[in-house]
C-alpha cells in the first residue's frame, strides 16, 4: 500500500507522562503506517523544557505561525511538587499559557460524541462547542476589602492628566469592592475568532452576556460582536447557511439545557470557565474532549482537553496494567490533519482523519473501550481493553 504523501509539515508538540506514552503508541499503530508523516518536533516534556529554559515552547508557537497547523500532546504544568520531582530551574509556566499568548486566539472544546455513552442532557444529541474569551474580566480583576464607613470611586487618568470618575459606592459600613477590565482589541479578536471557527466548522454561533445590567461593560462585548458580525461576516454566514445569535446569558442557558445542541457557544471568560466543566460533565468524560485553539490570523492548534494523566503514569513506571483512553489525543491529531488537508488541498490526507475518527467511533460503538467508559457505558457487557490494546483495536478497524 502505497502512503498518503505530505507537502507541508504539522507542528508537533510532545508532551507529558502517560499522554507523551499514548502519543507514541498513537503514532506507531495509527500514523506511521498510513501516512509519510512530515512534522517538525518540538520537545514539550517537562524535562526539555527545562534543558532548554523554555525556549523550546516559544519555538513551537513560533513555528505554528509558520505553518499554520499545531498539534499537541498534553504537558504538565510545573507547580511546587514538580519542582522537586524533576529538579527544576524555575517554575516555567503553563505551555499552554505561553503559546496563546504568542498566537493570541481563542480555545474551543468540543464533546466527541459516540453512541453509547449519553450525555445526561438526553436532548443534547449533537456536541456543543464552548469558546472561552481567555483575557481579563474577574481574572485580572483588582480588589479591595473595604474596613468602614467610606467612598469608593472609579477614576480614569487620561494621558494628558484629565481625569474622570465614576461613584461606585457610599460605604456606610464594611465591604468589599473589585475593579476588573478588558480590553476592546483583545474582545475583537475573540469575535473573529468566533465566526472564523463557525464558518470552518458550518455550526450557528451563539453568544451571550448581561448586557441588560451591565449597560457599558457587557454591552461593550454585545456591540463589538455585532459590528464586526455586520461588516464582515453577515454574508458569509448566509453564503453557509449558518446563523449568529446573540441573546442574554440567562436565556442562553435556559435554551441550551433544552436545545439538541450542534452548535457553538461563545462565553465571556467567566461564563466560559464554568459553563465548560458544565458541558464536558454532563457529555460523559473529559477524556472524550478535544480543543482547538484558533487565532483570528488562522492558527491552530489541536489537543485533548485533558492532562498528563498522571496517576496512570506511575502505574505504567511500575509496570502495572493502564487502561488510558487515548481517544481525545486520536481526535487532536484526526482535527490537525484534517486541517493541514483542507489548507494543502490534500484531499487523502482530509479523508485519512475522517477514517481514523470512524474507526475511533466504531471500536467504541462495537463495545470495547477502556476501562473509564466501561463505567459509564449503556452498552451491555462492554469489552474493557488496556491502552495498547484499544489503540491496537482501532488499527485494525482501519
Ligand atoms: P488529568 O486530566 O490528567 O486527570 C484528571 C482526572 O481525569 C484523573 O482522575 C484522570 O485519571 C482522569 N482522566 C483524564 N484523562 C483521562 C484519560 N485520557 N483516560 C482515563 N482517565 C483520564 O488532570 P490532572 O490530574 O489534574 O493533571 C495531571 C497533569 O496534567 C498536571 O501536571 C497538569 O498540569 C497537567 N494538565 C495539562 C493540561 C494540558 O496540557 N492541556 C490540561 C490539564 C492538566
Amino acid at each position: 500500500m502505497e502512503k498518503i504523501k505530505m507537502t507541508t509539515p504539522l507542528v508537533e508538540m510532545d508532551g507529558d507522562e502517560m499522554t507523551r506514552i499514548l502519543w507514541k503508541m498513537i503514532k506507531e499503530n495509527l500514523l506511521n503506517p498510513y501516512i509519510d508523516l512530515k512534522t517538525e518536533y518540538y520537545d514539550l516534556g517537562l524535562e526539555h523544557r527545562n534543558e532548554t529554559d523554555d525556549q523550546v515552547t516559544i519555538d513551537s508557537a513560533n513555528a505554528t505561525k509558520k505553518y499554520k497547523v499545531a498539534v499537541k500532546c498534553a504537558t504538565i504544568t510545573p507547580n511546587a511538587a514538580r519542582m522537586e520531582e524533576y529538579d527544576l530551574k524555575e517554575m516555567w509556566k503553563s505551555p499552554n499559557g505561553t503559546i496563546r499568548a504568542i498566537l493570541d486566539g481563542t480555545v474551543f472544546r468540543a464533546p466527541i460524541v459516540v453512541k453509547g455513552i449519553e450525555p445526561c442532557v438526553k436532548n443534547w444529541k449533537k456536541p456543543i462547542t464552548i469558546a472561552r474569551h481567555a483575557y481579563g474580566d474577574v481574572y485580572k480583576g483588582t480588589e479591595m476589602k473595604i474596613p468602614k464607613a467610606g467612598k469608593v470611586e472609579l477614576v480614569y487618568t487620561a494621558e494628558d492628566g484629565t481625569q474622570e470618575k465614576e461613584l461606585v459606592h457610599v460605604f456606610d459600613s464594611p465591604g468589599i469592592v473589585q475593579g476588573m477590565h478588558n480590553i476592546s482589541k483583545s474582545i475583537e479578536s475573540f469575535a473573529r475568532s468566533c465566526f472564523n471557527y463557525a464558518l470552518d466548522t458550518k455550526q450557528d454561533l451563539w453568544f451571550a452576556t448581561k448586557d441588560t445590567i451591565s449597560k457599558k461593560y457587557d454591552h461593550t462585548f454585545k456591540d463589538i460582536f455585532q459590528e464586526i458580525y455586520d461588516a464582515e461576516y453577515d454574508e458569509k454566514f448566509k453564503q453557509a447557511g449558518i446563523e449568529y445569535f446573540y441573546t442574554l446569558i440567562d436565556d442562553a442557558v435556559a435554551r441550551v439545557m433544552k436545545s439538541e445542541g450542534g452548535y457553538i457557544w461563545a462565553c465571556k471568560n467567566y461564563d466560559g470557565d464554568v459553563m465548560s466543566d458544565m458541558v464536558s460533565s454532563a457529555f460523559g468524560s473529559l477524556a472524550m474532549m478535544t480543543s482547538v485553539l484558533v487565532s483570528p490570523e488562522g492558527y491552530y492548534e489541536y489537543e485533548a482537553a485533558h492532562g498528563t494523566v498522571q496517576r496512570h503514569y506511575y502505574k505504567h513506571l511500575k509496570g502495572e496494567e493502564t487502561s488510558t483512553n487515548s481517544v481525545a489525543t486520536i481526535f487532536a491529531w484526526s482535527g490537525a490533519l484534517r486541517k493541514r488537508g483542507e489548507l494543502d488541498g490534500n484531499k487523502e490526507l482530509m479523508e485519512f482523519a475522517d477514517r481514523l475518527e470512524k474507526a475511533t467511533i466504531d471500536t467504541i460503538e462495537s463495545g470495547s473501550m477502556t476501562k473509564d467508559l466501561a463505567l459509564i457505558t449503556t452498552i451491555e457487557n462492554p469489552t474493557v481493553l488496556n491502552s495498547k490494546e484499544f489503540i491496537k483495536a482501532i488499527a485494525k478497524r482501519l
